[in-house]
């Protein structure tokens, strides 16, 4: 998108807090960090969801099993308390990338899918999570007609995999969401959650707590070795040995080796505006309060929330050589600004609303763009990761393989091929870095270019590395 007024959407910016607007208010106290020598039935590694959800379920599968959950830091801090909360249905990162890698088994993996966003919303209000989660689905534009054109297909295509979307023309979205960049769109009324991601990871926390997990925080996983007929992990002030392992660490670096040149840290940010006012309401619609994401291959996603602010996200995809996880990363002005500007040639009718909030977070990006498994130590640890910004609802499904591979269970999961087979691996830097930033400019270029996907772009789907959501 061209730049439409630099100066105004620098202005909106002026008064950012640079903290995940999720994040910025009173937290639960912190669990104890883990002192002196444990032992436990399931060690889980990581407290974003996938780490949560693998907790719980453990405890919902076997009461009496001990599970105790490891965190570096506090829970919820990382991806899962910043992300924009479109809680999807989808465990392939949409359709056509399903289609495009399993398509022997996309009809399953869509039900699981359906079943697994059902499963979220009957633990939800079991537990009683107060996460704001609204079953409004999520709305996809065309900003450009290319996009409308691949849009058009998705009706017919949702429902030979058991779904239902429907084709909405140009005068249709704007009446539900007004922005003159609009050229049609698909609604998905059943598939996508709104959630508020921070109270969603810190009611599963008090969940797990409910049903007497044991949660460490502030206790970094050091190292992970093999203990007599268990797992022994190493933390600053402890040990804990443990009959089975869960590693739910996504981007981070990670414990075992082998899972390091599957995932890529890949940095997305987001802006959160001020609440708007009832004529600014008035302006934009937006009644039904679904997500909404537009279609180029560098996209946006937006939302409202409990009190009528805009989060803004997406578009920039950001890789730093070495694949760098620091925290002063979270801070990119350069995609502020242009996520500003587009976000007011998106919306022109709310010039002068300011954002309040500006940040980063880490995406664990996988060349498959969905979630993939593993084992080690001879069945004894087991990891998730790769959802590729998309696994606010897939983590929890991810958590039910994880358990299933611990216990050596043959289920309908493990049996599928998502599960079984792994991506294809990154090559390693300085290739990594090279591959990854022609990848985002091919990408740039075919939104510049009516979606027109040029030499590098069709190599990568000739090899089955390319992304179509
Ligand atoms: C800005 C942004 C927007 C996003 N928007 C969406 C969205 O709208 N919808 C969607 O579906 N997905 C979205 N995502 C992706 C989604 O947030 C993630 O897929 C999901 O949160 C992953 O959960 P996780 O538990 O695997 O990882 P994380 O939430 O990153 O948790 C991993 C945890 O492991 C801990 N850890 C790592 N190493 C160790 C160690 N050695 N010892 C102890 N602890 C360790 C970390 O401290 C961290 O807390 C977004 C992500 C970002 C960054």
């Amino acid at each position: 998108m061209p730049a439409p007024g630099s100066g105004a959407a620098a202005a909106a910016l002026v008064d950012v807090r640079h903290t995940p607007y999720w994040l910025d208010g009173p937290a639960p106290d912190p669990c104890p960090a883990l002192i002196g020598n444990v032992d436990t039935d399931l060690a889980v590694v990581g407290g974003g969801y996938t780490g949560l959800w693998t907790a719980l379920l453990a405890k919902e599968r076997d009461p009496g099993r001990d599970v105790v959950l490891l965190e570096s830091r506090e829970v919820g801090w990382a991806a899962s308390g910043r992300n924009g909360g479109f809680c999807s249905a989808s465990l392939t990162h949409g359709l056509r990338n399903g289609l495009d890698r399993f398509p022997a088994e996309l009809a399953t993996l869509e039900r699981l899918g359906r079943e697994n966003l059902d499963g979220i919303e009957d633990a939800v209000a079991r537990y009683g999570i107060d996460c704001s989660f609204e079953r409004t689905g999520e709305l996809s534009v065309a900003t450009a007609p290319w996009q409308a054109d691949e849009l058009r297909e998705l009706p017919d295509l949702a429902a030979q995999f058991g779904g239902k979307v429907e084709w909405l023309d140009a005068d249709q979205v704007r009446a539900k969401v007004a922005s003159p960049t609009y050229l049609g769109g698909v609604l998905d009324q059943d598939g996508v959650a709104m959630v508020d991601p921070a109270r969603l990871a810190r009611g599963l926390r008090a969940a797990c707590l409910s049903l007497g997990v044991r949660i460490h925080e502030n206790t970094p996983v050091q190292g992970l070795e093999s203990d007599g007929t268990g797992v022994a992990l190493r933390t600053p002030y402890g040990r804990l040995t443990a009959r089975r392992v869960a590693l739910g660490t996504n981007a981070f670096p990670p414990l075992l080796r082998r899972q390091s040149s599957y995932v890529v840290p890949v940095w997305d940010y987001a802006l959160m505006t001020e609440p708007l006012t009832e004529a600014q309401r008035a302006a934009v619609g937006w009644a039904d309060r679904h997500g909404v994401a537009d279609s180029g291959n560098l996209f946006h996603y937006y939302r409202v929330t409990d009190d009528w602010r805009i989060l803004w996200g997406g578009y920039d995809a950001v890789y730093h050589f070495g694949g760098r996880t620091d925290d002063r990363l979270d801070r990119n002005p350069e995609t502020f600004l242009r996520l500003a500007e587009h976000f007011s040639e998106t919306f022109p009718e709310l010039a002068g609303l300011r954002f309040t909030h500006a940040w980063g977070g880490i995406i664990d990006t996988c060349s498959r763009f969905s979630a993939f498994w593993g084992t080690a130590k001879g069945g004894r640890v087991a990891y998730a990761a790769g959802y590729t910004g998309l696994g606010v609802g897939a983590s929890r499904f991810a958590g039910q393989v994880l358990l299933d591979l611990l216990a050596g269970e043959q289920t309908e999961r493990t049996a599928l091929e998502m599960v079984r087979r792994k991506p294809m691996p990154f090559p390693p830097e300085p290739v990594r870095w090279a591959g990854v930033e022609l990848t985002r400019r091919a990408v740039a270029k075919a939104d510049a270019r009516e979606g027109r996907r040029g030499p590098w772009l069709r190599t990568l789907d000739a090899v089955g590395l390319g992304f179509d959501s």
